[in-house]
């Protein structure tokens, strides 16, 4: 059992304590996803045709009068649902609550010939822990088509999850028609290349193309689409919340555009020139056609990952930051998104952007969605800001979901289901009212290596199922062990539906090499570091290499340690004492996309004082760069007598990226 068991079982205790116990249990085998707040199953079933079901909404003081829920904290969604023999019955406070309660209901039939249901008798009372429970698609890098969307809408509504973010706007093109600004989806949403990787690599040029080009990729959604969107979106109970990229991540817009950059030229900036007034108003007039197009309440304005390089030197920003007194380039950043934003609230929305538009200063109304880590979001929480979390760590659906080698190509990381399963947006040293800042959680799916649709849905799946469970269910009812049994379910019935996810049962899980700590000979003897590791993969320090902890299947997991110096990786350590050896080695591993290579020279050597060495044993290698990932050993073994034993690991001519060991071996 891991940690999380220990609350649950302790809520039982308390329970029990107060009279509750042999009534109440969690749906431990009547699986729902994400998992209710209480159900009570009397045992046995009754039959129920889907169309007699009884959807009734009362008064919140009736519905509080009538729930075994202690208190209901977003009351709209909370529902109630009764099975008695022959008979259900849905009761809510409104719309979202009933239609809630009918998914619960639809994951829990069992088809009973003739279009009945089989139910269980009993009881479910249940409201979401966070309002916001959101899924982001990136439509930029690939496009997806109106249908797909609406496909993902209809598993995002089974699982509860109610705000879809769509990423419409980024340099691998523009998704969204603008009456205004047609260039935008006759030549910005195109390029000759069908995959982001051809587009972004030497072939495609990242370059983009008009329209009626006989080799033209790419596509957008008409105004026509996107109000079908936001209509079948909304009587699933989500919000469409638009995503539009200011000022960086804005190429195609400065190609379509090019009066808009610092350069006034096509493919030379990625930031909006924002000494330049026209900008604001093809900005806000874009905006203007946003917010006819989608009411959600949240505009996302992007704000992440601005360069800032050309407004250093570009003559209109530098008059814009003399004239308003800004005294840098993320004030003038700042300048941008204040007054966007002031735009936004004058039309009656909130501006919404990633953490970055909390550098140089945030209002007290914008709200974060806090990607780079936990701590920025927290922060912005702890000052008064609304928050959504969505970190990298435990939120990126474009990570490795299973061992790498036996993967489709990912951008990299490690995230297997039980880490997405495992987060908590509120920390436990959180007040009520800090905790209260923090609107809720989000899964995204960025798209630059994922070209197909079937391969979406692969990502997406089971692990949005995670993020919907760590939205919806409160931290007392959650248990991994009892999760994985409901989502093994879920994946039979999103395969028998059309889906294509991850087949779950087929899991492999972390590297073996993790499972249990190695013993050798060097085994907390001190590593003298003759290249420095880099700060930010320190992993566990200066005693990383001879903790005995081995690396998984990501560098970044705090095993692995990175080294990005001339000299890469040359490290020696000290046995303390002259030894008999006969084996050195160490794994390392690579990783394309982020460019961690394997290293092309290995020296490994050896010395009884330390000032004298004897070489054992050099290898060369040549990198394959069509591996994506892969892990490699490289040793030596004889017979040596070494005190000190000499690691080296470096990349030639051919790369320059990363390398990265977990443990120098000794036996
Ligand atoms: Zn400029």
């Amino acid at each position: 059992m891991n940690d999380m068991y220990k609350p649950f079982v302790l809520s039982i205790v308390v329970l029990c304590m107060l009279g509750g116990c042999p009534r109440f249990s969690w749906a431990q085998d009547k699986g729902i996803v994400p998992a209710p707040q209480l159900v009570d199953w009397k045992g046995g079933t009754t039959i129920v045709s889907p169309d007699s079901i009884t959807f009734r909404t009362v008064s919140l003081k009736i519905f509080n009068a009538i729930t075994r829920l202690e208190s209901v904290a977003h009351p709209d969604e909370a529902y109630v649902v009764e099975v008695t023999p022959g008979r259900a019955v849905v009761t809510a406070i409104a719309e979202p609550g009933l239609f809630y309660g009918m998914q619960s209901l639809k994951q829990l039939a069992e088809p009973s010939g003739n279009d009945l249901w089989k139910l269980p008798l009993g009881r479910v009372d249940d409201a979401p822990r966070f309002s916001y429970r959101g899924f982001m698609m990136d439509v930029s890098r690939h496009f997806r088509s109106k249908e797909f969307v609406k496909k993902q809408i209809d598993a995002m509504a089974r699982y509860k999850l109610n705000r879809l973010h769509l990423h419409l706007t980024d340099a691998a093109g523009w998704r969204l028609e603008i009456k205004q600004y047609p260039r935008l989806t006759e030549f910005a949403a195109w390029r000759n290349a069908a995959t982001w990787k051809e587009w972004w690599n030497e072939s495609g040029g990242r370059k983009y193309c008009d329209r009626n080009d006989p080799e033209a990729q790419g596509g957008y959604y008409s105004q026509d689409d996107i109000r079908e969107l936001v209509q079948y979106a909304a009587e699933r109970q989500i919000t469409i919340i638009p995503e539009i990229e200011m000022p960086s991540h804005s190429e195609e817009v400065l190609a379509a555009y090019p009066y808009l950059s610092c350069s006034g030229e096509p493919y030379k900036n990625s930031d909006f020139c924002v000494g330049n007034e026209e900008v604001f108003t093809f900005l806000e007039n874009v905006l203007l056609e946003v917010i006819h197009l989608f009411p959600s309440e949240y505009i996302h304005i992007g704000g992440d990952e601005a360069g800032k390089q050309a407004w250093r030197t570009c003559p209109k920003c530098q008059r814009r930051m003399q004239t308003e007194g800004l005294e840098n380039v993320d004030a003038l950043q700042s300048y941008l998104i204040h007054r966007i934003e002031v735009f936004l609230n004058k039309h009656g929305r909130k501006l919404l952007g990633w953490d970055e538009i909390m550098d140089g200063g945030l209002t007290p109304y914008a709200t974060v969605m806090s990607w780079r880590g936990e701590e920025g979001g927290l922060k912005a929480a702890k000052n008064g800001h609304q928050v959504v979390m969505t970190p990298g760590e435990f939120c990126y659906l474009d990570g490795y979901q299973d061992a790498p080698i036996t993967q489709p190509e990912a951008i990299g990381g490690y995230l297997p289901l039980s880490k997405v399963y495992a987060y908590n947006p509120v920390p436990s040293s959180f007040s009520s009212e800090q905790a209260a800042m923090i609107l809720g959680v989000q899964g995204n799916l960025w798209a630059e290596f994922i070209p197909t649709d079937a391969h979406y849905e692969y990502m997406a799946y089971p692990r949005m199922l995670a993020i919907a469970e760590v939205g919806w269910s409160r931290p007392e009812v959650k248990s991994y062990a009892d999760f994985f049994s409901r989502v093994l379910r879920e994946v039979e019935w999103l395969q028998q539906s059309g889906y294509h996810p991850f087949p779950l049962d087929k899991e492999i899980g972390e590297r073996p090499e993790t499972r249990q700590p190695i013993k050798h000979l060097a085994l907390g003897k001190t590593v003298i570091y003759q290249a420095p590791y880099h700060p930010k993969y320190k992993a566990q320090g200066d005693m990383t290499l001879t903790d005995g902890q081995r690396g998984g299947w990501t560098y970044s997991d705090g095993a692995w340690q990175g080294f990005i110096s001339e000299q890469r990786l040359d490290v020696m350590i000290d046995l303390k004492q002259e030894l008999p050896i006969h084996e050195v080695y160490a794994d390392f591993i690579q990783m394309l996309n982020p460019e961690v290579f394997l290293p092309e020279e290995v020296i490994i050597s050896v010395s009884v004082d330390g000032v004298h060495f004897e070489e054992l044993k050099r290898m060369n290698h040549t990198v394959d760069k069509t591996k994506s990932v892969c892990f490699q050993k490289y040793g030596w073994e004889g017979s040596a007598l070494a005190r000190y034993v000499r690691y080296q690991a470096r990349t030639l001519q051919q790369v320059n990226g990363w390398i990265f060991t977990d443990e120098i071996i000794v036996n």
